[in-house]
């Protein structure tokens, strides 16, 4: 699953065009009050209303001008949330080679967004679902086997929530692999010579540019084997 190669189409609410988001070009698109704009749009409108001689109107307008950086954070995360949920639905229809996904695995993907999925104290990112789901794929792929082998059969819906479940279970072993990932990253830029090392062999091998999937997935294997038998 190659993120960059999600794009969303949204229409603006000044001008009416598309505008399409994509990885590259979250900045020209503007998330404020539930509604979406180019990011130009939003400006001229902003500053138009702002001026307005309805002071409800020009006072919200001059709050929003004022703090214009909360706005464009709150849209990033916005629309890089939903170019990561558009992508782990591709993801999925990919993997489990299903055409639709039923509302159950939305809604279970909801609660497991927003955190109130069962047991888990917060909700976990899209992107962090993606690289989790992804980097876990041949465990999972394992652990259906071993459940077949015992007899335990499910069908491809029931697979890919008992999957989600399974990644939404050891998110906490992740996020201290992920911890680790940066002290290995921070030490490697303070200390160039040690590029020729294993380390840096291993950080390699985690790159997302790296075609060495055996090698990710191996170390994945030996997270999630942490996992399981904690
Ligand atoms: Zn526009």
């Amino acid at each position: 699953m190659n993120i960059r190669e999600i794009e969303i189409t949204y229409k603006c609410c000044v001008c009416g065009e598309d505008i399409s988001v994509n990885l590259e070009t979250i900045g020209e698109a503007v998330y404020c009050d539930k509604k979406i704009y180019h990011s130009d749009c939003f400006a001229e409108m902003a500053e138009k209303r702002a001026k307005s001689k309805n002071k409800k109107i020009s006072d919200k307008w001059k709050f929003i001008l004022a703090d214009i950086g909360k706005v464009r954070k709150e849209s990033y995360i916005y629309f890089k949330n939903r170019l990561y949920k558009a992508a782990v639905c591709q993801f999925i229809e990919d993997n489990y080679y299903i055409k639709v996904i039923p509302r159950s695995i939305h809604i279970r993907l909801g609660d497991i967004y927003n955190g109130s999925y069962i047991r888990l104290p917060r909700g976990i990112p899209p992107s962090h679902i993606l690289d989790m789901w992804e980097r876990k794929r041949d465990f999972l792929n394992r652990v259906y086997e071993n459940n077949i082998s015992k007899g335990k059969c499910m069908d491809v819906y029931e697979r890919i929530l008992y999957d989600l479940g399974v990644l939404a279970n050891s998110y906490d072993s992740y996020l201290k692999w992920r911890e680790k990932q940066k002290k290995i990253s921070a030490e490697m830029k303070n200390n160039p010579q040690k590029q020729n090392t294993e380390i840096y062999k291993f950080m390699e091998s985690l790159s997302p540019e790296s075609t060495d999937i055996s090698q990710k997935h191996f170390d994945m294997s030996a997270l999630a084997d942490e996992i399981f038998d904690g």
